[in-house]
């Protein structure tokens, strides 16, 4: 029997789920007809990428107007107008603003920043693929993203036109992956790879399945979040020809958490894609574990596992978004034990000078004394293991 004509009943979501995902209010293009809201290409040509967009959605202090005078050279702003209609136009510190509108921060350059703090060009035996472990690879498809996230970590070659992944590029990186049996996962990145036709994305992961050693790839996509509109009938279509597929996406605050995004993931999901999620460690955005409690309360109701939280690098111009390593700590220590363990993700620190990510953990083995382990559980009670 071909299993892909199985057909289930539909289903539907309590509304009580539901109601926990508010649609975006879009009342600032309240002229656009629902037709363009709902298209990725509009809400790609309507991006806000300059002042006096910017200002037509919210109010934008001083500190805002010269962060922008002073990084737009270097690294563009471009927000969906759906990120932009979930931010505050009063706050400056809203979770959605500080993500996506430049701060005075980003122009001060902290004595730890490094221009290339994961060594991933090093790491580069073709240009646009990073081979760190053993069987598994990174591979740069594009270097544009539907919104520039202010704490990227890429930032030295995201939004750069000059430096843009070019068909022969794609190629070279396909035929080494190609030569290497020893990869069995590749990482389908960026930029962002959704920025990518179908028709491209449809030619790189054939290519990769073309590959006997290929087992599965991941699509490591922000879309979800700042684009949900771009997970069309269409690009389910696609990526279900080639599974097994995993996507791996960005959600940063429970702001984020909307409708949109809510169908988005149901629609992949329902294709039977799992989808994780690796949050970024933000000062002032996510850095406070009922906060990071409650994100990933919502991506388990809308099918996404928390998988990693990365503590912030040390790209240049992003040290005003960065916290102790106590901070992500504590954040663990509030989940583990205190809620579901699928809520739970790993913490990570991608170790300056290209070690790859290194997982920090609240202790919770005290001791040894012969044959007796002594442990603690979430709520600091002491407990004996006795070893054979
Ligand atoms: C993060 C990363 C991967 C994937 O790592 P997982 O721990 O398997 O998710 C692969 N290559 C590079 C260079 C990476 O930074
Ligand atoms: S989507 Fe990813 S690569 Fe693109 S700007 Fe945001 S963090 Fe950087």
């Amino acid at each position: 029997m071909d299993e892909n004509s199985v057909s289930y009943p539909t289903y539907t979501v309590p509304e009580h789920i539901l109601q926990r995902f508010p649609v975006a209010d879009r009342s600032i293009w309240k002229e656009a007809s629902e037709k363009d809201w709902n298209s990725w290409i509009w809400q790609q040509q309507h991006r806000v990428k300059n002042l006096e967009q910017l200002e037509k959605v919210i109010r934008v202090t001083e500190d805002e107007k010269q962060a922008y005078e002073g990084s737009v050279e270097m690294f563009n702003m471009s927000i969906t107008p759906y990120y932009a209609s979930l931010m505050d136009p009063d706050n400056p510190n809203c979770p959605i603003r500080l993500q996506a509108v430049p701060k005075l921060g980003e122009l001060h350059i902290s004595p730890e920043d490094l221009e290339d703090p994961l060594a991933e060009e090093r790491d580069m035996p073709v240009p646009g693929l990073t081979h760190r472990y053993p069987d598994r690879v990174l591979f740069y498809t594009t270097h544009n993203c539907a919104m520039y996230c202010r704490f990227c970590t890429r930032k030295r070659k995201v939004s750069d036109p000059g430096s843009a992944a070019q068909k022969k590029q794609l190629d070279d990186a396909l035929d080494y992956i190609r030569q290497h049996p020893e990869i069995r996962d590749v990482v389908v990145s960026g930029g962002d790879p959704l920025s990518n036709s179908d028709e491209r994305l449809d030619y790189i992961l054939g290519s990769l399945r073309a590959m006997p050693h290929i087992e599965m790839f991941r699509l490591g996509t922000r879309n979800l979040v700042t684009l949900p509109q771009r997970i069309t009938d269409d690009f389910i279509y696609m990526l279900r020809k080639h599974h097994p597929a995993y996507v791996n996406t960005h959600f940063n605050h429970p702001k984020e958490c909307t409708r949109e995004a809510y169908d988005a993931c149901r629609r992949l999901a329902d294709a039977g894609v799992p989808i994780s999620n690796q949050m970024v460690l933000l000062k002032g955005v996510n850095d406070d574990p009922k906060i990071v409690k409650e994100l990933n309360h919502k991506l388990l109701m809308m099918r996404v596992r928390p998988y990693y939280i990365y503590q912030c690098d040390l790209s240049q111009g992003i040290s005003h978004f960065r916290t102790t390593i106590e901070t992500g700590l504590n954040i663990i220590e509030n989940l583990r034990g205190w809620t579901s363990g699928l809520a739970v993700p790993h913490l990570v620190i991608d170790a300056p000078g290209g070690g790859g990510k290194i997982p920090i953990l609240p202790q919770y083995l005290l001791g040894k004394e012969g044959k007796k382990v002594k442990l603690r559980n979430f709520r600091n009670e002491e407990f004996t293991y006795v070893e054979p």
